[in-house]
């Protein structure tokens, strides 16, 4: 296995994929190597009982700027959300939505309990900014945490807390909204140019798009890489060479492999359910009453090849690791929010993952090096935990990776 590649690529999640992708495109031979039977690392989705299940509660937001630069999207059967969030406690319910869709949704907003007129001015102005300012922009000056900096903004306690915190905690998996303002004014930044969605064969939709868009490259899955250097790795399976070795997994394999800083990780764990077939076009629903779910989001309504015929696919997801003690609890609360009975709510499987998302403090770097005692690194945790955040990281680790294959040429 001698001096196969230019570029041997750990990894193939969308950083490594991303990497190999922009490599493959410059002409130059890439090779990568995953320990994994598939490729997508964390984005993965199962066939169970008819129904497509992700591993975790994971939206594809369209408006990403470089899913774009992939090139993928043109051909992508991606069915978006409605922008529309229903708050409800099974008794009463508030829904908010995106006024420039429909201007209804002022009002309807506006009978939000926790949402005054002034929050409402001070939080859309907020995303007003946030829609019209780049990233670079964005990240410009210090960073603190995301609630200190909603503070800062006017905005109210009760506001943060019953409309702000519910909202923005099944994205960050953060209930204390300790990340980084930064962080999380790209990501509102995104939802206000774009609506999430999903693809019918499931989240791994993505990532196999990304692998099929390598005209070149070679995939070998199923191979563990056990140390890496500047121009070789070993697996499990012998060694390569390579001009450059580009480490694009996880931070804490990163770690192990490089000694790269791991930051530590978040967790989300998801229930998938199935209901009788539900007929209503709010596909977002987040819990008032007991408020242990982050959210809970029909996919099928979107996605129907998702689901058998006559069910709905309703994935309810929460913020940490939980066990099967949790079930029943969560099972009340998916009946509460359809309003169905308990009888009608039926568990297929529930994920708990524990490494999701990388945690994103104050201050965020996004010019973090990508070069690590001479080994070229690229992940979520190098710039956002995010697939837009995974994707950047790969290309800025395929231009480190072009820049030192020109210098040894020239
Ligand atoms: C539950 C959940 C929900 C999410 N929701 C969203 C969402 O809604 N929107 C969004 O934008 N992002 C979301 N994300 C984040 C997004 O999925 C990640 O940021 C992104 O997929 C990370 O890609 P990556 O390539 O950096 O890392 P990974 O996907 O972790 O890929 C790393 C790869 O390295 C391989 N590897 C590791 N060690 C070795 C080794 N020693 N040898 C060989 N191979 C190795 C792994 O098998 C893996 O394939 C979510 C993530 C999770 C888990």
């Amino acid at each position: 296995m001698s001096d196969d590649a230019d570029v041997l690529v750990v990894g193939a999640g969308l950083a490594g994929l991303r990497a190999a992708q922009v490599l493959d495109a410059a002409g130059q031979r890439v090779i990568i190597v995953d320990g994994a039977d598939r490729v997508g690392g964390r984005l993965s989705s199962r066939r169970v009982e008819g129904f497509v299940l992700d591993r975790g509660f994971q939206l594809i937001n369209p408006a990403y700027p470089e899913l774009a630069a992939t090139g993928v999207m043109s051909d992508f059967d991606l069915r978006s959300f409605s922008s529309v969030v229903r708050f409800s406690d099974g008794t009463s319910s508030y829904e908010l939505g995106d006024p420039r869709v429909d201007p209804r949704r002022l009002i309807t907003s506006l009978r939000h309990p926790d949402l005054s007129v002034s929050d409402a001015l001070k939080i859309g102005l907020t995303l007003a900014v946030l829609r019209y300012s780049s990233a670079a922009q964005i990240v410009r000056g210090g960073d603190i945490s995301t609630r200190d900096a909603l503070r800062r903004r006017g905005v109210s306690s009760r506001a943060i807390d019953g409309v702000l915190a519910p909202f923005l905690r099944g994205t960050l998996l953060d209930d204390e909204l300790a990340t980084s303002w930064h962080y999380s004014a790209l990501v509102l930044k995104s939802f206000t140019r774009g609506r999430p969605g999903t693809h019918p064969a499931g989240i791994v939709a993505l990532p196999e798009a990304l692998a099929t868009s390598l005209a070149h490259a070679s995939v070998r899955l199923g191979e563990r890489v056990l140390n890496v250097g500047a121009t070789g790795v070993e697996t499990d399976q012998g060694r390569y060479d390579a001009r450059a070795v580009i480490v694009a997994t996880d931070a804490t394999s990163a770690h192990r492999l490089t000694g790269v800083r791991d930051p530590g990780w978040r967790a989300q764990s998801t229930w998938w359910w199935s209901l009788p077939e539900q007929h209503d076009t709010v596909q977002l629903r987040i819990d008032t009453r007991r408020k242990f779910l982050s959210s809970a989001l029909d996919v099928s309504s979107v996605a129907r090849e998702r689901a058998p015929r006559g069910c709905s696919l309703i994935g309810a997801c929460a913020n940490g690791e939980f066990d099967v003690t949790c079930d029943e609890g969560v099972r009340e609360d998916v009946a509460r929010l359809y309003g169905v009975t308990t009888s009608d709510v039926r568990l297929i499987e529930r994920d708990t993952v524990t490494h999701a998302l990388p945690v994103v403090r104050p201050p965020l770097n996004l010019h973090q090096s990508q070069v690590h005692d001479d080994v070229i690194v690229a992940g979520d945790y190098l710039q956002t935990p995010s697939i837009q955040g995974a994707l950047v990281s790969g290309r800025r680790a395929a231009r480190i990776a072009l820049a030192r294959l020109n210098r040894s040429v020239g």
